[in-house]
C-alpha cells in the first residue's frame, strides 16, 4: 500500500505491489564503502558454539567465509541467503520482513476462517470478519460476476461533458469510490502541521498509474520499455470493458499522453519529503486563486465537504495552478477514457481472475515478481489494511501477551537516555538549541502494541456476496472517518498502522513512536532474546524512529508537533553541513548497473539509520551498567551479538526489478545499505568487531550526524 500520508514516516515502504515476486540468487555484494584499500589481514576469529535454539538460529544465518570488516551485512544474512529463496510471489523478502510477515499473515488467516466458520464466541467483530473473508474468498461468485459490479460505477464517468461536469464526477468519485486518492489529484485529511490539533484537508499531486513522475518522463531505454508496456497493458485491460482492440488501443495512448502531462506539473519525489515547501494553507479560495477557470466549489460539494473553507492545505501549489490548463486542453472523450481506465486499474485485485491475472502481467513486469501471491494471502492483506483494528484485536491476543510491553517500554527508556546523554558530544550543536532538543526528545510518546481503545467499525456495512462492494465500501468508510473530522480537534490516541503488520513509524506532527505488535516478534525482538539481540532488533528500530524526530524534516516540527523554527540559525547550518555527508555518501551507491540511489530523496531514513544504531547501542551499554546476561554464543560477546542482531533483522532477496523500482520511489536505503553504511560509519561497531582502519567496514570520513 502506497504510503499516502505525507507525515508519517514508516520504517519501511509496503508497496502495493508487495504481494508479487521473483526469484534470485544471492547477489555477490561490493564493498560497503569506497575506502577500499589492502587493509591488514582479516582476523582470526574464535570458533563460535551457540549454547541454546535462539544462540543455533543466530549461526545459522551467518556465513563466516565472509569476514565482518569486509561486508558485515554478507557476513551477517550469508548463511540465510543460501538456505533461503526468494518466493515466486514475493518481489522481495526477508528474514523480518518477509519471514516474520509470514508467520503474522498466517495467524491472521487462522482468525479469519475461524471467523467465517462461525467457530467459538460469534461477536460482531467476527461476524464483520467472518463476512468480509467469505466474500474474499469466494472467487466463484467474483469471477460469475466478471467486470457487472463495476458498471454503476463506470457508468458515473458518462456524465462528463465539460470541466464543470468533470469536477463533479471526480468529486464523487474521489469520496465514494476511491478513497481520497483517484484520478487528477489526491485530497485526504491530516493535522495541520502549524496547529497539529486540528485536522485539515490536504490536496496533492496524483493521478498517475505508474508509481512515479520518472516512468513518464526519463528517456533511458528502460524507462521508456516500461512506459511502452504499460501503454500495452492499459489497452489491454481496456479490452476488459468491452472495447475494440483498435479502440481500446488508441484510447491507451492518449491516456498515457495525459498521464505524461500531469507527471511532467508533477513536483519530483524528493521535494514532497520538506515540510515547509509542502506546507501552503491556502483554504478553497486560495485553490481557486491558483486557477481560477477550474470550478472548484463544484469539487467540494460532490465530494461532500464544501464548508472546508480555510481548511484546505495545497501540498504542491504549482501542480494545482497548472492542473486546470492540462484538463482544458484535452478531449472530453479522453478525460473519459482516463477516468474509466483510472476506475478499473483501482479494483482491478477485487475483480475476476482474468482481470486479476492480467493486472499482475503488468505488476510483475514492474517488480519482477514470478506469479500472483495465493488468494488467501491476497485477502488477508486486504482485511490486514481494512479492518486492521478488527483483525488485530484476536492477533494481539495471541501474538503480543505476557510482559512484551513492559520489556519494550523499558529498552525505550534507555534508548531515550542514551540519545540524550549524547547530545552534549555533539560540538555542532549549541546549548540553546540542545535544550529545546532535550525538550522535545522528553515530550515525546510512544505507542506499543495495539491501542488502548479499538476502533469502531459499525458504520462499514459488509455483504458475504459481493467482494468488490466490500473493498469500495471500506475506502468510503476510511474517507468518511477522516473528513469528517475536518476543523475538529486532533484525535491524538489513533494508530494509523494495523497491530499486526511488520512495521512501525514515527508521527512528527503527534511527536510520537508507533511499534505495532506485528514487529515486536522475533527475530526484532523476543521476552525470551538476550537484551544485546532485543536492543540490535527492536531497541534499532527505536533509535531509528526517534531520530526521525530529528532528521532534516522531523527537525523542523518542535516538541509539541508544530511545524516552526526552533533551531538556532548556526546550529541549524551546521545540521545542514552533517546531512550533505550522508545524501553524498548515499547519492554514491550504484544499486544495480546504471541503478543510482537518490539520496535527497533517502536523506530523513538514512539519518534515521546512522542516528538509531548508535543510540540503540548506547541505550544497551546503558542497560548493560546495572545487568549482565550470560553468554548467548560461545566465542561472541555481547556487543557483536547487539550488532549481529541488528543485521539479522535486514537480510533479503529482492528481485533485480524491485530494487530498480525502490530506488526511484522509495525513501528507505535498500536492506544491505541500510545495514553496511551506519555500521562502517560507527567507531562502536569498529570496536567490537575489530575493524582496522583501512577495512571496508571501517570509513576512513565517516559521517556523524547524531
Ligand atoms: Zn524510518
Amino acid at each position: 500500500m502506497h504510503v499516502r500520508r505525507l507525515a508519517l514516516v514508516p520504517l519501511l515502504l509496503s508497496v502495493a505491489c508487495d504481494r508479487q515476486t521473483g526469484s534470485q540468487p544471492p547477489k555477490t555484494t561490493d564493498p560497503a564503502t569506497s575506502t577500499t584499500t589492502a587493509g591488514p589481514p582479516p582476523l582470526q576469529r574464535p570458533t563460535m558454539v551457540a549454547r541454546d535454539p535462539i544462540g543455533a538460529g543466530v549461526l545459522a544465518a551467518v556465513d563466516t567465509n565472509v569476514d565482518p570488516c569486509t561486508d558485515f551485512y554478507r557476513y551477517a544474512c550469508g548463511g540465510w541467503m543460501r538456505k533461503t529463496k526468494l518466493p515466486d510471489d514475493k518481489p522481495r523478502y526477508g528474514r523480518g520482513f518477509g519471514e516474520l510477515a509470514d508467520r503474522n499473515n498466517a495467524v491472521l488467516r487462522k482468525i479469519l476462517e475461524d471467523a467465517a466458520a462461525m467457530k467459538g464466541k460469534q461477536g460482531p467483530v467476527d461476524a464483520k470478519l467472518g463476512t468480509f473473508w467469505t466474500a474474499c474468498m469466494d472467487e466463484t461468485a467474483v469471477d460469475k460476476a466478471g467486470i457487472a459490479p463495476l458498471v454503476p460505477v463506470l457508468s458515473q464517468v458518462t456524465a462528463v461533458k465539460d470541466e464543470a461536469s468533470l469536477m463533479r464526477v471526480v468529486g464523487k468519485l474521489h469520496a465514494s469510490f476511491f478513497g481520497g486518492g483517484g484520478p487528477l489529484f489526491g485530497l485526504y485529511v491530516e493535522p495541520d502541521s502549524k496547529r497539529p490539533d486540528v485536522y485539515v484537508a490536504q490536496a496533492g499531486q496524483g493521478g498517475t498509474g505508474l508509481p512515479d513522475r520518472d516512468f513518464y518522463l526519463k528517456t533511458d531505454p528502460q524507462s521508456k520499455g516500461l512506459l511502452t508496456a504499460y501503454e500495452q497493458h492499459v489497452a489491454r485491460m481496456l479490452g476488459f470493458l468491452g472495447e475494440t482492440p483498435e479502440g481500446a488501443t488508441a484510447q491507451a495512448s492518449k491516456i498515457v499522453a495525459f498521464e505524461t502531462e500531469l507527471a511532467k506539473i508533477a513536483l519530483p519525489r524528493a521535494d514532497l519529503r520538506d515540510p515547509e515547501k509542502t506546507y501552503n494553507l491556502l483554504g478553497v479560495a486560495g485553490l481557486e486563486a491558483l486557477d481560477a477557470k477550474t470550478p472548484w466549489p463544484v469539487y467540494f460539494e460532490a465530494l461532500g465537504y464544501k464548508k472546508i473553507g480555510l481548511d484546505l492545505n495545497i501540498a504542491t501549489p504549482t501542480y494545482f495552478s497548472q492542473l486546470g490548463e492540462v484538463v482544458r486542453k484535452t478531449e472530453i472523450p479522453t478525460l473519459q477514457a482516463y477516468l474509466r481506465w483510472t476506475i478499473l486499474r483501482t479494483a482491478a485485485p477485487a475483480l475476476s481472475k482474468e482481470i486479476v491475472e492480467a493486472d499482475f502481467k503488468f505488476t510483475s513486469a514492474l517488480t519482477g515478481a514470478k506469479q500472483l501471491s495465493p488468494r488467501w494471502e491476497r485477502c488477508v492483506l486486504l482485511a490486514n489494511y481494512g479492518l486492521g483494528e478488527l483483525v488485530g484485536q484476536a492477533f494481539v491476543k495471541e501474538r503480543f501477551a505476557g510482559d512484551s510491553k513492559e520489556v519494550a517500554l523499558t529498552m525505550i527508556g534507555h534508548v531515550e537516555a542514551a540519545f540524550e546523554a549524547g547530545l552534549p558530544a555533539l560540538s555542532w550543536m549549541d546549548p540553546t538549541t540542545r535544550t529545546r532538543a532535550i525538550e522535545k526528545m522528553k515530550a515525546l510518546t510512544n505507542k506499543i502494541g495495539y491501542p488502548e481503545k479499538w476502533r469502531d467499525y459499525g458504520k462499514l456495512k459488509l455483504s458475504k456476496k459481493d467482494h468488490l462492494a466490500n473493498v469500495i465500501a471500506g475506502r468510503r468508510f476510511q474517507f468518511a472517518h477522516e473528513a469528517d473530522r475536518i476543523s475538529k480537534p486532533v484525535d491524538k490516541a489513533e494508530w494509523h498502522m494495523p497491530p499486526a503488520i511488520v512495521n512501525a513509524y514515527y508521527n512528527p506532527l503527534v511527536n510520537e513512536m508507533v511499534f505495532p505488535a506485528g514487529i515486536l516478534q522475533p527475530p526484532y525482538f523476543s521476552a525470551d532474546f538476550p537484551m544485546a539481540m532485543n536492543f540490535g532488533g527492536i531497541g534499532m528500530v527505536m533509535g531509528h524512529e526517534l531520530t526521525h524526530g530529528f532528521d532534516d524534516s522531523g527537525r523542523k516540527f518542535d516538541a509539541k508537533g508544530v511545524l516552526r523554527e526552533w533551531w538556532e540559525p548556526a546550529a541549524s547550518a551546521k545540521f545542514d553541513e552533517r546531512a550533505q555527508c550522508v545524501e553524498k555518501l548515499y547519492d554514491g551507491v550504484e544499486v544495480l548497473p546504471g541503478v543510482k540511489l537518490n539520496g535527497k530523496l533517502t536523506l530523513g531514513e538514512n539519518i534515521a539509520d546512522f542516528g538509531g544504531i548508535k543510540a540503540a547501542f548506547a541505550g544497551y551499554k546503558l542497560w548493560q551498567t546495572d545487568k549482565r546476561e550470560a553468554e548467548l554464543i560461545q566465542g561472541l560477546n555481547g556487543d557483536q551479538l547487539f550488532f549481529l542482531g541488528f543485521a539479522q533483522g535486514w537480510c533479503t532477496h529482492e528481485t533485480d526489478e524491485s530494487q530498480r523500482l525502490r530506488a526511484t520511489i522509495d525513501s528507505h536505503s535498500p536492506p544491505r545499505e541500510r545495514v553496511n553504511l551506519p555500521l562502517s560509519h560507527f567507531p562502536g561497531f569498529w570496536d567490537a568487531w575489530q575493524c582496522q582502519a583501512g577495512t571496508p567496514m571501517h570509513s576512513a570520513n565517516a559521517c556523524e550526524v547524531w
